[in-house]
């Protein structure tokens, strides 16, 4: 199978929970049923069970990062995104990774590896363009300038990068400055794609999350997004002017770009890691 045939497979969590703050995280809300979000956790097993899973199915593009981030501190110590990467190019898969961390960098040597036979994807998830922002709202999380530094240490590497501009806050990011700093930014780092969705959804214990840390941040922002209500979905106002502004400057910067367009709310990993793989194969 030639690996642009390859489908997106196995969504792959090594971690429980996560610990980069980040105040609008959607892996709160109860759906994901993890407790206790902010303490990272993992089962003794998981790298076992991974590789006997991975032996029983077809060849495919793992993808990882969609409810914690891989590259969260831990890692650091216990390298289980490592040795997980270290099965996937064992078997021969694929790998598409979500994450908001440098810290990948340090494995940039089996991300070669599996791309000598298999789509191998990185997707940075940037929502800011400006590190004091980024400090407020993804608190515990690398700064954005170290995130594009690293898509340019990435892709210096021959490991395709993106960015994944996903949430935008209403009111908080949904300026024109933020959006097309975002563009330019990725496109001086190589970012080979950039997509983005100029919403945010709010659920639950999620929801509830947000609202004290926002209010605390931001204090005038409740009442605006009150007017904003009329389900989990928060849009900016200004959403169309910004897909606009957003086309405008991919365009600008010759940068392929895709637009998140739905009113519906996605919870599967796969179909979002497929958008991100096709627009990197572009
Ligand atoms: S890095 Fe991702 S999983 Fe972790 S807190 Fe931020 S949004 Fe949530």
């Amino acid at each position: 199978m030639q690996y642009n045939d390859m489908a997106v497979g196995y969504s792959l969590n090594i971690y429980k929970g996560c610990n980069h703050g980040c105040i609008y995280c959607s892996s709160r809300g109860e759906y994901y049923g993890i407790t206790d979000f902010d303490n990272i956790s993992f089962e003794d097993n998981v790298l076992r069970n991974f590789r006997n899973d991975i032996k029983n199915i077809e060849r495919c593009i793992e993808t990882t990062g969609g409810l914690s981030d891989p590259y969260n501190p831990l890692e650091q110590k216990y390298k289980l995104t490592q040795k997980a990467l270290e099965i996937i190019n064992e078997f021969n898969f694929g790998v598409c990774i979500i994450t908001k961390s440098d810290m990948i960098t340090r494995d940039i040597n089996i991300l070669q590896n599996i791309k000598t036979h298999s789509l191998t994807n990185v997707a940075f998830s940037i929502t800011c363009a400006d590190d004091e922002m980024c400090r407020m709202i993804e608190p515990l999380a690398p700064l954005s300038s170290r995130r594009f530094a690293a898509i340019k240490e990435l892709t210096r590497y021959g490991i395709t990068a993106g960015v994944l501009l996903n949430p935008i806050l209403p009111y908080i990011t949904d300026t024109e400055e933020n959006v097309r700093g975002i563009v330019k930014k990725a496109k001086e780092a190589g970012a080979c794609y950039i997509y983005a969705t100029m919403e945010v959804v709010l659920e639950d214990l999620q929801r509830e999350h947000f609202f004290i840390k926002a209010n605390h941040l931001f204090p005038e922002i409740n009442d605006k997004y009150i007017r904003l209500e009329n389900s989990c979905v928060f849009r900016s106002p200004y959403e169309k002017d910004l897909h606009i502004v957003f086309a405008e400057e991919c365009k600008r910067q010759g940068i392929v770009f895709g637009i998140h367009n739905s009113d519906t709310v996605t919870r599967n990993a796969k179909i979002f890691a497929t958008t991100l793989l096709n627009l990197c194969k572009q």
